[in-house]
């Protein structure tokens, strides 16, 4: 449980002694500091719950259900490949007021690519999204979590706020039942924390279980769970913390 707190200082440390080395020097990083939102700075009692790589048949239903009879709402990064095979569950998001974030046409990784690639896999997913029927996405989550700057100056020039997470309890990995992933999620808990989950291929029942855990104790706790663009409004500045990667 611990191991997920330390992951992410480890990562966060080796992002800036990438940064002091020298990726900094690329043009996008003097105009614009490359910035993935992790967390929101807040006081009050709100967080996001995040799930990616849907929709599928299996888990976005389900998922859905839970989130809809404890009235939350939620942030879903949509692959566009996923979307295009259930185009029906995408538009059980949008129904039920679940706000809809970009994660790639074919969760390909931005580390790396050129701008011509990068511009292809986030423009061909915003073309998909919105021929199904979804708001112009205006969220991206980058698949695995990596970027590099040109990455990330390409997604701000195309006006996307990248969004990250600061707890991530790995529910992919099936390695955890639901109750291990309610306490290290509920470990972790803070105001203005971003949780990232799963409704894709690689869900499963341990993830649907624990999110009707998670928001049970939430709101034991007082905390709201919201969307990532209301957390980040109802934040002070929306305040853009260090790129995740790993
Ligand atoms: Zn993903």
């Amino acid at each position: 449980m611990g191991r997920v707190g330390k992951g992410v200082a480890v990562v966060m440390e080796l992002w800036i002694v990438g940064a002091v080395a020298g990726f900094g020097e690329t043009t996008a990083a003097k105009s614009a500091p490359p910035v993935v939102v992790r967390s929101v700075p807040t006081l009050k009692k709100v967080v996001a719950l995040t799930f990616d790589d849907g929709p599928t048949k299996k888990w976005t239903p389900e998922i859905l259900h839970v989130l809809q009879s404890n009235q939350v709402k939620a942030t879903f990064f949509v692959v566009g490949r996923q979307a295009l095979r259930y185009p029906q569950y995408l538009n059980e998001e949008i129904k039920a007021g679940m706000e809809v974030g970009s994660h790639g046409a074919n969760h390909m990784t931005l580390k790396g690519k050129s701008t011509a690639l990068i511009e292809r896999e986030v423009n061909e997913n915003k073309d998909i999204l919105e021929s199904l029927g979804a708001p112009k996405p205006h969220l991206y989550r980058l698949p695995g979590g990596n970027s590099d700057p040109l990455a990330l100056s390409v997604l701000t020039k195309l006006h996307y706020t990248v969004v990250g997470w600061s707890i991530d309890p790995h529910d992919w990995r099936h390695r955890y039942s639901a109750d291990q992933l309610t306490t290290m999620v509920m470990k972790h808990i803070e105001p203005g924390a971003i949780v990232i989950f799963h409704d894709g291929p690689n869900s499963s029942e341990a993830t649907v279980k624990a999110v009707a855990q998670i928001i049970e104790q939430l709101k034991r706790e007082g905390y709201r769970p919201l969307t990532v663009s209301r957390l980040i409004q109802s934040g002070e500045l929306p305040h853009n913390r260090l790129p995740l990667e790993r």
